[in-house]
């Protein structure tokens, strides 16, 4: 029996504290999935301002961590909560870089010191971890803003014996977002001209965080296996292909999981009624609400198709708004999302032209969207590119067919369905254009009139196992391949 691992996981979300994305449901649920195998993992994230709703009366556990951010010093503190009574959540205190509205910027922009905001998250976590005098096997980190982490680890940090043998692994989440800082902020860093070139965190000019984790840490993972090849090539690397290709031997896909025990339709608080593979009978009812409730005819027969998501460009509602009129004719649609004021404007104007067959909901609400999971008989996923994507996972989960570019984690989840055999969960299309987009909606609609075909499909889909526990078997694999890696 190999011995259980001891785990620093650090984001800058975690649900059930500060989410604004597909980062906080990994960064709240691998854990688990990692603690219930055994292991002693613990989660660091900023102490936003709010935290306490979710986590209650925190610990301060280290009054003073002294972080040096260039030529001057600040000062944070570390706060314990806990995401389970067995998993320790240390928040980083500093109220001047996180106790704010938001956690990166408001609609009109970035915050303007997430340079410094950032700096101090990675380098504050290592010096909060010696003087919490806790040393973990390997830290995990994830995204830019924890880019600066592994970093250090190899630099700065390289001769304190605190972290001999700390491994590093590093998860992209979506490479699209980088932390991209001016070069006059280098001296905040610590770190030295040196590491400012093409093999190091130097980027046409600026200082690129994510680029730090590409290069510095032990091993790096995407969150799918077709995202983590993708990403090695000029259409989808955001200029770091080349960087990728380079560490390729060290590069996995993870699929992401979901959380089934909060994403249950048997169980859902906010379905009017619960459904299951085994009695399918109260999806009806859901959807029927549904409809009510965004003002569409409640017409049972009618496809109900169904979007929640974030409206940027990657999400690909360009081509929905191109397909629009052919899809409007054959069903219903109803679109809960907030982002670019460019696709609220889109999208309000379509509503306001399609009222009675588009229901639009332009914000985010955690509620209305497990009732639109619940509800739909259809779940559209156009994206340009998809890292891994918690959308469809969760539409198959409510006996909801997912419609979805052949991309990222689409590709690996969904299974193309195949009506003479009843096998498949979903519909993909490729390349990504309107033409085929419209034509897995009219393959869609075409299984969808055979009610026998349609419900052994639903079934299809609800048996899939998108648990974490595999992929939490993998995370630890690779730890474990990253630790030795570190030792050699
Ligand atoms: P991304 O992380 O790129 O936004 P994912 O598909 O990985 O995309 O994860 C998105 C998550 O956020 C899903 O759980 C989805 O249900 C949720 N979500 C997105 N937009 C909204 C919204 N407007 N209201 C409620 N939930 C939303």
């Amino acid at each position: 029996m190999p011995s259980p691992l001891k785990i620093l996981l650090i984001a800058s979300e975690v649900e059930p504290f500060a989410k604004t994305g597909g980062l906080a449901d990994v960064a709240g649920a691998l854990p688990k999935a990692l603690s219930a195998l055994g292991h002693d993992v613990r989660v660091l994230l900023p102490k936003y301002r709010g935290v306490e709703r979710a986590a209650g009366e925190l610990q301060p556990v280290v009054p003073r961590v002294t972080v040096p951010m260039g030529d001057r010093v600040v000062e944070g503190s570390l706060l314990e909560g806990r995401l389970t009574p067995k998993i320790p959540v240390y928040f980083l205190k500093q109220d001047a870089y996180y106790d704010r509205a938001a956690l990166y910027g408001l609609p009109e922009g970035d915050f303007w010191d997430n340079c410094e905001r950032f700096i101090f998250l990675s380098r504050g976590a290592l010096e909060a971890l010696k003087a919490l005098g806790w040393r973990p096997d390997l830290i995990h980190a994830n995204d830019w803003q924890t880019g600066l982490l592994p970093v250090y680890l190899e630099t700065l940090y390289r001769d304190d014996p605190f972290f001999s043998g700390v491994a590093t692994l590093f998860t992209i989440h979506n490479l699209a977002y980088q932390g991209l800082f001016w070069h006059y902020d280098l001296p905040m860093t610590g770190l030295g001209w040196d590491l400012f070139t093409p093999a190091g965190i130097e980027f046409y000019g600026k200082i690129n965080f994510l680029k730090g984790g590409l290069v510095f840490s032990d091993l790096l993972t995407a969150v799918s296996p077709t995202y983590a090849s993708e990403i090695q090539t000029a259409e989808f690397g955001d200029a770091l292909e080349g960087v990728l290709q380079e560490r390729s031997q060290d590069l996995f896909g993870v699929i992401n999981g979901i959380d089934t025990e909060i994403w249950d339709p048997a169980t859902d608080p906010d379905l009017p009624k619960g459904f299951s593979a085994r009695d399918l009978s109260g999806k009806a009812a859901c959807k029927a609400a549904l409809q009510e409730e965004m003002g569409l005819p409640t017409d049972a027969g009618a496809p109900l198709f169904g979007m929640v998501t974030r409206l940027a460009d990657q999400k690909g509602l360009d081509l929905l708004v191109q397909i629009l009129p052919a899809l409007l004719a054959e069903g219903q649609l109803v679109i809960l999302g907030s982002g670019d004021e460019r696709y609220h404007q889109l999208l309000g104007e379509a509503a306001r032209t399609n009222s009675g067959r588009l229901g639009l909901r332009l914000r985010y609400d955690a509620h209305l969207a497990r009732r639109i999971y619940g509800g739909v008989d259809l779940f559209l996923m156009p994206s340009r590119y998809e890292p891994c994507g918690l959308g469809q996972l969760i539409s198959l989960r409510y006996g909801t067919l997912p419609i979805a570019n052949r991309t990222g984690g689409l590709a690996d989840t969904i299974k193309p369905v195949v009506p003479a055999s009843r096998t498949g969960t979903g519909f993909l299309f490729s390349p990504y254009e309107a033409d085929a987009f419209l034509g897995a909606v009219r393959q869609a609609l075409q299984a969808y009139r055979d009610r026998g075909l349609w419900q052994a499909l639903q079934q299809n889909g609800m048996a899939e196992d998108f648990s974490w526990e595999a992929s939490a078997k993998q995370y630890i694999q690779l730890y474990r391949k990253a630790i030795k890696k570190g030792a050699a």
